[in-house]
């Protein structure tokens, strides 16, 4: 694999040649939080010189010395946002019935994404094998993976099989170093974005720097929960009364699912629009909702606790027997954005343990 190394200063020029290809998708501070935003043209604002604090129900930004891409893991939102839109507008009809199929055009460009959300990536692509939308988006995608130097309190990754640092699977792998960025290549879409900068290749000493952090930043993360046989170990808990402690802790609010980077589900809409218009649209649904398990007029999981149940197991168990992954990367947004803070490191541990 190539290694070069990249000048701070030269980190926006790196991101503006990415745009000029790809739709580029960056992280910028937006109402106070991590967020990414699709580039259309305007200064490239990073989040520079901030301290994220994330915890159970809990999110500041601080202005903090750390650089570009150290002083925060990631805000509420993912790829996922792209990929698998909130509300997706997919067949309208004019008054004289004729049909029209708006065009879903891909081509983006994820600059500073984490390596969790490159994994929910790739955990999607199984979910949405078949599913025409979600490929078309996914078409001609370039993945430029920030990886996580200072790893947050709630982020679990390593206890799910993943990692702060980018092994596989990016097309380029960025890690701030204290004088720069030290640039891997993984592929030549890759490297073709990196031709033309002028690079230096790395020295020995900026690849010691960086396999340094490297451990320093896996060693930071503690094991929520031994992963051995995990989808089976839950999956016996399946009828155990430990769920019933969720029915007055869990609001059903399904904040978890909205920010999840993996979480799927969504429904069907139809809407009549003025002029006598119609549009079909797919908007993002939630398991924690009463009415998502309706069959027949009768929902299905009726208490909290049933939803919650259901929620956890799939993430953790059924995805598992469905798509050969678990549905979790352990980015730890779902505690970081649940009002109650509810943690599901802890509540696997709970569950298990029962
Ligand atoms: S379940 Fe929670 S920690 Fe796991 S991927 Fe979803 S939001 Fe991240
Ligand atoms: S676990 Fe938290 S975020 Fe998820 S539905 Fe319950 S209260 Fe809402």
């Amino acid at each position: 694999m190539r290694r070069f190394f990249l000048r701070k200063e030269q980190i926006k020029d790196l991101a503006k040649k990415v745009g000029e290809t790809y739709r580029l998708i960056y992280p910028t501070l937006k109402d106070g939080v991590i967020t990414y935003v699709e580039w259309k043209g305007e200064e490239l604002a990073f989040p520079e010189k901030v301290k994220e604090y994330q915890s159970p129900g809990f999110y500041r930004i601080y202005s903090g010395e750390e650089g570009i891409l150290n002083g925060w893991t990631h805000g509420m939102n993912s790829p996922k946002e792209f990929l698998h839109p909130k509300n997706l507008t997919f067949l309208r009809i004019s008054k004289d019935l004729e049909q029209e199929l708006p065009e879903l055009k891909g081509g983006f460009a994820f600059f500073g994404i984490r390596n969790c959300d490159l994994t929910a990536v790739k955990v999607l692509d199984r979910v949405f094998k078949d599913d025409v939308f979600y490929n078309k988006l996914r078409e001609g995608n370039l993945f430029i993976v920030a990886n996580c130097v200072k790893p947050s309190d709630t982020c679990f990754c390593t206890s799910v099989g993943g990692s702060p640092f980018s092994a596989e699977g990016f097309d380029l792998a960025i890690t701030e170093l204290k004088d720069g960025f030290l640039i891997s290549v993984g592929s030549p879409k890759g490297q073709e974005i990196l031709d033309g900068l002028s690079l230096l290749e790395a020295t020995r000493e900026q690849l010691e720097e960086e396999k340094a952090l490297k451990q320093r930043a896996v060693e930071s993360m503690k094991k929520a929960f031994s992963f051995e046989n995990l989808p089976e170990r839950l999956l016996k808990r399946v009828d155990d009364t430990c769920w019933e402690a969720m029915e007055k802790r869990c609001l059903a609010c399904g904040s978890c699912t909205m920010v999840c980077p993996t979480c799927f589900c969504y429904e069907v809409k139809d809407e009549f629009l003025s002029g006598g218009e119609f549009e079909r649209i797919r908007e993002w649904d939630s398991c924690f909702r009463l009415g998502f398990s309706e069959t027949h007029h009768i929902p299905i999981r009726k208490s909290i606790a049933s939803r919650y149940r259901h929620w956890l197991l799939h993430k953790f168990s059924y995805w598992f027997y469905q798509f050969s992954t678990l549905g979790c990367v352990g980015c730890g947004r779902c505690i970081t954005w649940c009002p109650v803070g509810i943690d599901v490191r802890e509540e696997v541990r709970r569950v298990l343990n029962a």
